[in-house]
């Protein structure tokens, strides 16, 4: 049986949420409460609407051209299903997949729930927004602290912030 999701919005064909053409997934709840968050209205868990798995994963493979992204909230509150549904996206395509989390990337490797979804994503932006590191100039990011962390391919160096970690085992 799949899972759920419980989703705000999606946006098809975007060029905000990382490079070339998107599918962004913007899911509900976030419990960093970071202050100056650009979307508070998305820290309700119980917002949105609720969609399979199997119901988004077809929307992102109608799309032959479009990548994915993850964002909200918080994807990682709903961790399991997003592992499910990148694990069925990567067996079912070539498409890359970013995550945009507010926990920092060894918050997520500590953690052996959050660290699940690792090996089926292609690079995470991570940590909180941090309203004195705000910079409007920033490619992907809201503030500078958040870093653009390549899990496995090579690093687009042409996008300021890009970090190469290599995957854990
Ligand atoms: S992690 Fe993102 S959605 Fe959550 S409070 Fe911080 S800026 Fe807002």
């Amino acid at each position: 049986m799949s899972g759920t999701i419980r989703v705000l919005d999606i946006l098809e064909e975007t060029m905000a949420d990382g490079p070339g053409l998107r599918t962004s997934i913007y899911c509900a709840g976030c419990a960093h409460h970071c202050p100056g968050c650009h979307n508070p209205q998305s820290w309700d868990f119980a917002g949105g609407k609720e969609m399979s798995v199997d119901q988004l994963l077809e929307l992102i493979l109608d799309d032959e051209f479009s990548n994915v992204t993850y964002s909200g909230g918080d994807p990682l509150y709903q961790v399991e299903a997003f592992t499910e549904l990148s694990r069925k996206i990567k067996e079912r395509s070539g498409k890359t997949i970013w995550c945009y989390t507010g926990f920092t990337y060894e918050e997520i490797l500590a953690d052996e729930r959050l660290s699940m979804i690792l090996p089926y994503l292609d690079v995470i932006v991570d940590g909180p927004f941090i309203e004195e590191l705000k910079d409007r100039e920033l490619l992907f990011r809201g503030s500078s602290n958040q870093r653009i962390i390549y899990l496995k391919g090579k690093p687009d160096e042409s996008i300021p912030g890009t970090v190469a970690l290599v995957q854990p085992k």
